[in-house]
């Protein structure tokens, strides 16, 4: 078992407890190395949990450094009620959802090969990220190895690098994995690029003109950019192709259509599918354009964690005259080498695919906006982003409406809706905001509540374009995505509008 704190864990795993007559055996989270393995070459490794577009690129892009990866499908309802039959009780929903699917995901494979579950144990692992929590992030390794014994796969792999600390740190099997720098970083080329994509899919897709056009040309991206990871051809140049092909996608972009933005605890808000009820699809569906929280977002938030922990390491030097800690001017070294990174790739990647209006947030300056209502010490979830995102949204006009999705069961995200940003809100009350659950149940209730939200939003946006006054002429540029103008209008139709009057 993985420490964060370094202590060792407690190893008697045959305590025994008695129960109502009955004797229980206290489940002890061990990994046994006397498992057969199958050779470097036939191991098949296992990952998912980010957008559907990014799991394929992520797959495509570490697969041309010759590793043998496969994206597990999107979670739906089914690896929702497999997390819940075998894992433990009382864990947040983004635990049963993601546990779940690798459960579901390896029970179907050994019906479809008819593999025992011993051959899968040797032949698989699954690589995820992992850490300290203080939520119950730190113990999704612990709830992987305790569904999987459950469920017949007992021994079965799960490779960790601890989330905050990248490439610095891996706990890792080295004969079966690599965790070279090399694979970080062609991971974040692939979840950078898989970003631009989405983020350009959420701004295009509600204005399509032919229902599906937008999709098919994402399905055609994904084509171009999963063959330059594999051929190893420039990424800027692909992306370059990509911006062609969404530039064929016909729109009517004057539309006054409500903009929500998403947010919330990061699986949650992020994933596509039955783990929220499929809420981008859906708003998009009863007239809104969304704006989604990119991989990024929660990228960058670790990365600002870490300095911030150095940060604090270094002010306890200053002031017990304590001798220069070297291992942490190495650490901020490599944070500023990996921001400089991360900001350079998203840069090039989205200039190239016509993103012109999105910048990676500075973490730092969203904490100064958010310290007055959050403590920054406070790690967990998504710490002070969420604050800061709806902060920011009133205060900057981004959007008519801010949804943060938090999973049932998830401790921070429920401190944050429920209890700081009701504080914000009241000192804000023009925030159109809702605070939502996703239970993996209960869908109806969801939907009828976001639907509530959004009849305010869409008059909002409503209002807002009939203020402004339609030229007789609409230039053409207006219906290409790739004219993204700044205004101080949310909605995008009265955006376009309001770049005319000069
Ligand atoms: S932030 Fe919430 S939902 Fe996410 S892992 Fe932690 S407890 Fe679970």
């Amino acid at each position: 078992m993985s420490s964060c704190s370094g202590i060792k864990p407690h190893d008697d795993s045959n305590t025994s407890l008695s129960y109502l007559g009955t004797e229980k055996t206290q489940w002890r989270d061990t990994i046994n190395k006397s498992y057969a393995r199958a050779d470097k070459k036939d191991t098949i490794m296992l990952f998912g949990g980010t957008t559907i577009l990014q799991d394929k690129l992520m797959m495509a892009a570490v697969r041309s450094l010759g590793e043998n990866y496969v994206a597990l499908p999107n979670p739906d309802f089914e690896s929702f009620r497999k997390g819940k039959a075998f894992g433990n009780r009382g864990q947040c929903n983004p635990t049963y959802f993601t546990v779940g699917n690798l459960v579901k995901y390896l029970q179907n494979l050994q019906k479809e090969t008819g593999m025992s579950s011993e051959e899968i144990v040797q032949k698989y692992l699954f690589v995820t990220a992992g850490g300290c929590g203080p939520c119950r992030f730190g113990m999704y390794i612990t709830e992987y190895r305790k569904s999987l014994k459950d469920a017949g796969f007992e021994g079965f792999r799960i490779m960790s690098f601890q989330h905050n600390e990248g490439i610095f740190q891996a706990e890792n099997d080295e004969e079966s994995i690599n965790f070279s720098p090399t694979f970080f970083i062609t991971m974040i080329k692939a979840a950078i690029i898989g970003d631009i994509i989405n983020l350009l899919t959420y701004k295009i897709r509600p204005y399509e003109v032919e229902k599906g056009s937008t999709d098919k040309a994402v399905e055609r991206c994904y084509e171009i950019l999963a063959n330059a990871f594999m051929q190893k051809k420039n990424l800027v140049l692909a992306m370059w192709r990509c911006r062609k092909v969404l530039e064929k996608v016909t729109l009517d972009r004057l539309q006054p259509k409500a903009k929500v933005m998403v947010m919330g605890e990061f699986w949650a808000a992020m994933t596509e599918g039955d783990g929220n009820y499929n809420l981008h699809r859906f708003l998009e569906s009863e007239g809104a354009e969304c704006i989604p929280q990119p991989v990024m977002n929660r990228l960058m938030l670790s990365i600002w964690e870490a300095e911030y922990a150095a940060k604090k390491v270094e002010d306890l030097e200053d002031k017990e005259m304590k001798n220069i800690d070297f291992s942490n001017i190495k650490t901020k070294v490599m944070i500023k080498l990996a921001k400089a990174a991360v900001k350079t790739y998203f840069t090039l990647y989205a200039k190239a695919a016509g993103l012109h209006d999105y910048e990676i947030p500075n973490i730092e300056e969203l904490s100064k906006l958010s310290r007055v209502y959050y403590p920054l010490d406070a790690e967990g979830g998504e710490g002070h982003l969420e604050v800061a995102h709806l902060l920011e949204s009133v205060k900057h006009n981004l959007s008519h409406l801010i949804i943060s999705v938090k999973p049932f069961g998830c401790m921070p995200s429920s401190a944050v809706s429920d209890g700081i940003q009701s504080l914000v809100t009241s000192h804000y009350p023009q925030a159109n905001f809702l605070s939502i659950e996703t239970s993996g149940e209960g869908a109806a209730n969801f939907y009828s509540r976001v639907q509530m939200a959004l009849f305010k939003a869409k008059q909002l946006a409503k209002e807002e374009f009939e203020a402004l006054e339609i030229p007789e002429h609409i230039p053409e540029k207006l219906n290409n995505y790739l004219y993204q103008p700044k205004s101080e209008k949310a909605g995008t139709a009265a955006q376009l509008i309001d770049s005319l009057k000069s």
